[in-house]
């Protein structure tokens, strides 16, 4: 068996020209074909992709979208045909034969098929080859990736196991699964230039898998410019900011407010939660449509959309050893501007009408209105501090002023349209 450590480069055939085999020069691309590839995966990220909305994967493959070129694809699960008539396309694109650009997008991690192949056996195979002798020999996918990616306008890798290698590439693994990036090396451009583009996540978020197939289409039909990519091929405006920026429980962590169970509603950090240096859109996002999203339904971020992942976010459900510091001190000053944000609530709760007559009038409950001398006073110093440098003061004679000034004017131009009129 082969060592683990070692990754396996897969031998990209060199004699492919850079320039596409097809001719952007031949006017507008109207359609692309799109291959998906299955390594060693689950199919969540199928499943994500079906559920994307903004765009949604009938869009692109109806060309609905005004300027994007139709996506022809080609989905193992997903399209209609099967068996050699489904393959068909795939040989095609390999030969050179295609006569229209594709790219490439693959799910779940590439695994190290001479390790299989030692025994006789494969690890993950699409389609076969028939020997001579009639035998039927199954096409590994990581050879199709090999053989496909000179040829595209895009390499694609889709959730974390295509793209760092994911849960088959965790500690113990026997496959020496690896990465789209890892397989195809450094050197790897596809007919764009592009290195591998990258959409992490276990399962990513479809619609992320969507709008990134949508902005690279654009660049390939000339209706776009090329998307920013950061240092890992993510897309930047998707990746660059963390988790915990966006979620709706940040403003907890902030006043130092921490929930000790499942079900509570503030910061999740003491269960274990990572979005403080999780890269992800997930919660600004939502899971499908703006809804859902996991800290937005109860649960804590445990890494998925990194390279780390598994491993290096393991064991799931305890506290990162740095919340021993980030938490404490958020507890500490975060009581202290908690509080004072309470007391200027309490004020800015009250109409101007109930400050004077010290009473609320609701028939929801027992709202206490009255205010000490105490609070009376910060108050006041309060709003002067709020007010200076502004000539603002609701009912001031600076503000009646500029109130008799404007009805004068209204009074006078509605006048002088009257006599126009007349
Ligand atoms: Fe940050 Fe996680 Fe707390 Fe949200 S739940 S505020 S991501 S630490």
């Amino acid at each position: 068996m082969g060592n683990q450590d070692e990754r396996t480069k897969a031998e990209v055939p060199t004699n492919v020209s850079y320039l596409p085999r097809f001719g952007l020069d031949e006017g507008p691309v109207t359609e692309v074909h799109a291959f998906w590839l299955a390594g060693l995966s689950c199919d969540g990220c199928s499943i994500a992709a079906v559920g994307a909305q903004s765009p949604t994967v009938e869009q692109l493959i109806t060309g609905s979208i005004p300027g994007l070129p139709k996506v022809i694809l080609h989905h193992p699960v997903l399209s209609v045909t099967a068996g050699h008539k489904f393959m068909e396309a795939y040989h095609e694109a390999k030969n050179g034969t295609l006569g229209a650009p594709y790219v490439v997008i693959q799910e779940g991690s590439v695994a190290d098929e001479n390790i299989a192949e030692e025994f006789g056996g494969y690890w993950s195979a699409m389609g076969v080859t028939i020997g001579d002798d009639g035998v039927h020999t199954p096409i590994p996918t990581a050879h199709w990736l090999r053989d496909l990616a000179p040829g595209a306008a895009a390499v694609i890798a889709v959730g974390t196991c295509a793209t760092w290698g994911g849960v088959p590439a965790a500690a113990g693994n026997l496959t020496n699964a690896m990465s789209v990036m890892d397989y195809l090396g450094k050197e790897y451009l596809s007919t764009l230039g592009l290195p591998p583009v990258n959409i992490p996540g276990c399962a990513p978020l479809g619609d992320n898998i969507t709008e990134t197939v949508a902005s690279i289409l654009m660049f390939l039909a000339g209706v776009g410019p090329l998307p920013e990519f950061d240092e890992l091929g993510r897309p930047a405006w998707m990746f660059q900011s963390t988790v915990h920026r966006g979620c709706v429980r940040a403003g907890n962590y902030e006043e130092g407010k921490f929930a000790d169970e499942y079900g509570q509603k503030e910061c999740l950090v003491e269960l274990g939660c990572w979005g403080p240096v999780v890269q992800c859109n997930m919660v600004s996002r939502g899971a499908i449509g703006h809804n859902g999203g996991c800290m937005n339904t109860g649960g804590i971020c445990i890494g998925c959309t990194m390279p780390g992942f598994p491993d290096a976010f393991a064991p799931f459900y305890k506290a990162p050893p740095g919340t021993m510091v980030s938490s404490n001190i958020s507890r500490s000053t975060g009581s202290f501007v908690s509080y004072l944000r309470k007391f200027t609530q309490d004020n800015q709760n009250l109409t101007s009408h109930w400050k004077k007559t010290n009473e609320v009038p609701s028939g929801w409950a027992n709202v206490d209105g009255r205010r000490g001398l105490g609070k009376k006073t910060v108050n006041f110093f309060y709003e002067k501090l709020k007010r200076s440098g502004t000539q603002f003061t609701p009912g001031s004679k600076r503000q009646q002023e500029l109130q008799e000034s404007a009805s004068r004017y209204l009074n006078k131009s509605t006048a002088n349209n009257k006599i126009a009129a007349e």
